[in-house]
């Protein structure tokens, strides 16, 4: 019964949302990273092999999954791979943004040689890095989570529709600002 309701409230939401995604999210939130890892790595994976606009988002949060998981040799592949998606697309912005995100998070967890790597790298596609460095616009509130998939809401990493809808990155379902309810 349980069951039922959850999917149907689920269907309520958003017709299309796998259930990897949301198993993925919710792992990611409990702390087993990796699982969530290995979920995100598939996710990623067909995304890829598609060239879905959201695969770049889920090699990254794959990677950042191994390295919370203490399993830097698995996780630098994904990293990697999401950044070299944005270069690709010339998402310049959102590049230099995981990428330093990227960065900070590798030197939080002691990981200067890997941290170091990206940063060489974000430079030789980057040359001009600090173009990007313009603090951002205040952005509307979010919620921290995505209701749809539960996916984490960064405002630097959703797609904003209009000035009070972004769309989550994760799943696609339009998200309001919460102060305009
Ligand atoms: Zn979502």
């Amino acid at each position: 019964m349980r069951r039922m309701f959850r999917r149907d409230r689920r269907k309520a939401f958003a017709p299309n949302i796998p259930p990897i995604l949301q198993e993925a999210n919710l792992a990611f939130d409990k702390g087993e990273y990796g699982r969530a890892a290995e979920m995100f790595e598939q996710i990623a994976q067909v995304a890829d092999a598609r060239g879905g606009r959201r695969a770049p988002l889920f090699h990254l949060q794959a990677g950042r999954a191994r390295i919370l998981a203490r399993q830097t040799a698995l996780g630098m592949p994904s990293l990697k791979r999401g950044l070299q998606l944005l270069a690709e697309r010339r998402q310049l912005p959102r590049l230099y943004q995981a990428g330093m995100r990227a960065i900070n998070e590798l030197n939080e967890h002691g990981l200067k040689n890997e941290a170091t790597e990206i940063e060489t790298w974000l430079s030789s596609v980057l040359p001009d890095v600090h173009a990007f460095d313009a603090p951002p616009a205040k952005r509307p509130t979010l919620p921290t989570h995505c209701p749809a998939c539960g996916a984490p809401l960064r405002p630097d990493e959703v797609e904003w529709l209009d000035k009070a809808t972004a769309e989550c990155g994760y799943c696609g379902s339009p998200i309001r600002d919460e102060d305009q309810h």
